[in-house]
């Protein structure tokens, strides 16, 4: 049944205009009124709905039951990264949702690729977290995880500290409190073997990882990082993809 994500307060019996995603969404489908769709708005589980009114643009629907479903993971997991250029960082945030993503911090370091400021910055934004609520819709998730602004390392960083101040980020799902483990994706030699560092983190506590840029980051970033409490992993001795080291990690952390 098609699944959409409505920005709207939901509850049985209630008839509403679907807002425009959510209506564009039943358009392009060719939905007719009777048909039947599943809600969901974030605020938990999701609702049958019917269709009951197709305008020119608006779709009207009549919300039935709610279902307290939830296809969540276990531990919320916070990927910052430094961003991938081109399509790349779209493929992230697709697959990272699918994974069961808590939330998405894009980074500009010293070595992206990718420079965003205003206006521009703004509209990734908005395409990323479309393309995070899409892949809710198809893959099941009631809770679109969060894309945030994107910002420099160094502002981010500087946000964190001290260690308690990680509400700042006003994080969507979960919260991430004084004891987050922080971990920093990291090539550098001594940095700690992935299976000792995640052994002594338990199968709940939500988690936030660093991952580079194509580049890498440079190695006072990665010092920065260290001193604001980012622990160095590794995934091991080959060099990984910026986006396939993040969903490696958040793989091994999810599933
Ligand atoms: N050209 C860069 C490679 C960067 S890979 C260089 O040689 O340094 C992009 C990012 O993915 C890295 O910054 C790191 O965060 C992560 N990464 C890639 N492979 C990794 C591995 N084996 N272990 C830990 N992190 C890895």
């Amino acid at each position: 049944m098609p699944r959409m994500y409505c920005q709207a307060p939901l509850a049985s019996g209630l008839s509403l205009d679907l807002p425009a995603g959510a209506a564009r969404h039943v358009q392009v489908l060719r939905l007719q009124p009777g048909s039947n769709i599943t809600l969901f708005n974030g605020q938990g589980g999701e609702f049958e709905a019917q269709v009951t009114e197709m305008g020119r643009s608006q779709v009207q629907v009549l919300v039935g039951a709610h279902i307290a479903v939830e296809r969540e993971r276990g531990r919320a997991v916070h990927i910052a990264l430094g961003m991938p250029a081109n399509e790349r960082m779209d493929w992230l945030v697709e697959k990272a949702t699918e994974l069961g993503v808590a939330s998405i911090q894009p980074l500009m370091t010293q070595r992206t690729v990718l420079r965003l400021s205003g206006d521009r910055a703004l509209k990734k934004q908005a395409h990323w977290q479309h393309i995070a609520i899409a892949a809710c819709e198809q893959c099941g998730g009631n809770r679109v995880p969060t894309v945030h602004a994107v910002m420099s390392l160094d502002a981010w960083l500087a946000n964190l500290a001290p260690l308690d101040n990680f509400d700042n980020l006003a994080t969507s799902a979960a919260t991430l409190s004084l004891n987050t483990p922080r971990l920093l994706l990291s090539l550098a030699p001594g940095s700690l073997a992935w299976g000792s560092a995640v052994s002594r983190i338990s199968d709940t506590t939500p988690v936030i990882f660093l991952s580079g840029p194509e580049g890498g980051f440079a190695q006072a970033e990665e010092a920065s990082a260290q001193g604001h409490g980012f622990q160095p992993v590794s995934l091991g001795d080959r060099v990984l993809r910026a986006e396939t080291a993040a969903l490696v990690a958040l793989t091994a952390l999810t599933v």
